[in-house]
């Protein structure tokens, strides 16, 4: 299994990306941990991109096309993964499909999380963290909007994009992320 999960922020990705990578055996990798592990061990890419996270900016798309190579290299991308926070512009999208088929295979999903604006802030701002204030957290809802909400047209042309509702609790929304991956119960 070899899936995307996008959404906003604030629709849970990552807590379901976790879940499902449990569920299928396969490795959650995301890219804003990764980038959040980098700024805690003060590497040269956290340095690099510490500021541009705190401003609720993307970080550019070369830099995390490094980040990205790199992780599906070492975990072997055929046999599955989970992956949550990448890609976020299409020119990302465009560079995962040229990462796979370089290793000779592709994505078999993408599930988009919906939930509503109103509801996206209020989770964000209860989590708390560091890139999480308000302005900051309407900043990064913009940048969704602009650069990554494109992508459903991408993948909904490749027919790769199922969408799930994701203002249920979390079990609900993994058992229904399932169904749309045709292993639900
Ligand atoms: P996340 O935990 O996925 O919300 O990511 C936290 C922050 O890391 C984002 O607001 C961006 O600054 C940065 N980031 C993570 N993934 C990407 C990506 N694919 N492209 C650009 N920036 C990213």
């Amino acid at each position: 299994m070899r899936m995307l999960l996008f959404g906003p922020p604030g629709s849970g990705k990552g807590t379901q990306a976790a879940v499902l990578a449990r569920e299928l055996s396969v490795p959650a990798i995301s890219t804003g941990d990764m980038l959040r592990s980098a700024v805690a061990a003060r590497t040269p890419l956290g340095e690099r991109v510490e500021s541009i996270m705190l401003g609720g900016q993307l970080v550019d798309d070369a830099t995390m096309a490094e980040v990205v190579r790199g992780r599906l290299e070492a975990v072997d991308a055929c046999d599955g993964f989970v992956l949550d926070g990448y890609p976020r512009t299409l020119p990302q999208a465009e560079e995962l499909d040229r990462i796979l088929d370089q290793q000779g295979c592709g994505l078999d999903h993408v599930v988009v999380l919906e939930v509503p604006e109103e509801e996206l802030v209020q989770r964000t701002l209860d989590r708390g963290r560091a890139d999480d204030s308000t302005d900051i957290v309407r900043h990064r809802l913009r940048e969704y909007r602009n650069k990554t909400e494109p992508l459903i047209g991408y993948y909904g042309e490749r027919h790769l994009l199922r969408a799930v509702d994701g203002h249920q609790p979390v079990a609900a929304v993994t058992a229904d992320v399932l169904v749309a991956l045709g292993r639900g119960a």
